[in-house]
């Protein structure tokens, strides 16, 4: 029997059938589920932590070469399909839980570590999950992790294109990204209607410093590339002078905040004509340090 087959039975066998709002997209071939865990790294004193076991296609593999797999699960259905099962190898331990809930700092404590995770991200997750890692970067050193092609282009995006946006730039921040490879439909079930990509994310410890080692406020470069994008369309001068910044710190009428503004950007060394898809990452950075100067000089 294929696995595809194997899939459809143990789903059957325990009234289940896949649910569309978990992203339930279940990886029916074996030595695919293999390739990815081989290519996440996973060395024998590791703890990793898996996202989404489903029926474990992936965390067999892990099992097998890791020393601990921490697995969550948000569907009931499935964790008590383990359960009757006792299909999970013993040094898995399978919480039923929402990652979205998930205290990463207090599981990193417990892991003796920063968190080393692997998933075939649910659908339904990809972008809160993304923004999730990146607000935890302390507590996770590397992330394997299987999603739609779109979402995976848009994290490696480069600027001056349509892809680059707020998830490029805050994830390239603070880590490395590295597409691993790509998967067809067929190798799903149910199949989805596009393409997967597997990337590795790696968050380094030089994270958040500027090219000149300078640190800078990630929470000021958040604010600048969500306010920029938001109207991707218009100029940075626009945008950022219609979020006020200098009226929030001062009592200012709204032409001095605009007349900030501009000055702010040009010291910055940035037009204030352009429009936020054209800078780079370092452009933002230079941003970041000139508003943060001029906000508290
Ligand atoms: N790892 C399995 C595989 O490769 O076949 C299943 C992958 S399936 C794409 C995603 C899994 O994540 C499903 O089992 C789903 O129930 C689970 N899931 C969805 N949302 C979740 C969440 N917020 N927290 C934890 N697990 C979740």
């Amino acid at each position: 029997m294929t696995r595809y087959g194997e899939t459809r039975n143990s789903l059957d066998k325990h009234n289940l059938a896949p649910k569309k709002r978990f992203g339930q997209n279940f990886l029916v071939n074996k030595n695919t589920a293999e390739a990815i865990v081989r290519a996440g790294n996973v060395s024998e004193n590791d703890t990793i932590l898996e996202v989404g076991v489903g029926l474990g296609a992936l965390t067999q593999p892990i099992a097998e070469r890791a020393k601990k797999v921490i697995g969550l699960e948000i569907d009931s259905g499935l964790v008590r399909f383990h359960e009757e099962e006792g299909d999970l190898p013993e040094n898995v331990t399978l919480i039923h839980q929402d990652v979205l809930k998930t205290d990463f700092a207090e599981l990193a404590k417990t892991c003796g570590g920063p968190l080393k995770i692997m998933a075939n991200l649910p659908y339904s997750i990809s972008n809160p999950f993304i923004f999730k890692l990146i607000e935890n970067r302390e507590y996770v050193s590397s992330a394997t992790i299987m999603l739609q092609k779109e979402v995976g282009d848009r994290l490696m995006a480069v600027p001056n294109t349509k892809d680059y946006g707020v998830p490029s730039i805050l994830l390239q921040c603070c880590a490395s990204i590295k597409k691993l490879m790509t998967l067809k439909p067929g190798e799903f079930h149910p199949r989805p209607k596009i393409d997967s990509v597997v990337i590795r994310i790696d968050f380094s410890t030089q994270s958040l410093k500027s090219a000149d080692g300078t640190p800078y406020s990630y929470r000021m470069l958040q604010k600048l590339v969500r306010t920029t994008f938001n109207q991707r369309r218009k100029t940075i001068l626009n945008t950022l002078s219609s979020a006020s910044l200098f009226l929030e710190s001062d009592s200012i009428d709204k032409q001095t905040n605009k007349r900030l503004t501009e000055e702010t950007i040009l010291e910055a060394g940035i037009q204030p004509t352009v429009r936020p898809e054209s800078l780079s990452l370092e452009e933002f950075i230079k941003l970041v340090h000139s508003f943060t100067k001029k906000l508290n000089p």
